[in-house]
């Protein structure tokens, strides 16, 4: 039997539990947005089961991997600088192990478990002021190949 694998829509936290993402979220739309996650994740976001939290954790070379998967056929990459790609995903990792769930590193949760959901990463980064002005979201983790420019 196929393994299923949990996904999550970057752009509005759609689960999709299956073998493959699907292409097109039936939620908001979105396309391509699904990104594999971990079972814990997807525990505690759909469940709030925070009594899981700890185990089941990617270490930061998977989630790497899974983030590369992502950005292949995609209009975006990983930040070519990789001491700042490691330094970022281990800020997340962190989030996870100290607060349940990836945070995002350069923002700060505000306690409030529903909106904290926006900044799980990956976020839905394409709306924010960094990536219409330089190309990147906020932490710089993603970047717009095309357009963004290293300081
Ligand atoms: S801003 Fe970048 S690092 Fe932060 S959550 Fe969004 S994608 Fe992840």
């Amino acid at each position: 039997m196929v393994e299923k694998i949990y996904f999550r829509c970057t752009v509005c936290n759609d689960f999709h539990y299956g073998n493959n993402p699907p292409q097109i979220c039936p939620t908001c739309s979105s396309i391509n947005a699904y990104i594999k996650v971990t079972e814990l994740e997807a525990d505690i976001v759909l469940f709030e089961k925070q009594t899981r939290r700890g185990k089941n954790q990617w270490r930061l070379e998977e989630f790497l991997g899974v983030l590369r998967d992502w950005c292949e056929d995609s209009d975006f990459s990983l930040n070519a600088d990789e001491e700042h790609v490691y330094l970022t995903l281990d800020g997340v990792l962190r989030n996870e192990r100290q607060n349940g769930l990836k945070y995002c590193p350069c923002r700060v949760p505000t306690g409030e478990f529903e909106e904290d959901l926006e900044i799980l990463c990956p976020c839905n980064f394409k709306t924010q002021e960094t990536w219409a002005e330089q190309g990147r979201c906020w932490c710089g983790l993603f970047i717009d190949p095309e357009r963004y420019k290293v300081e």
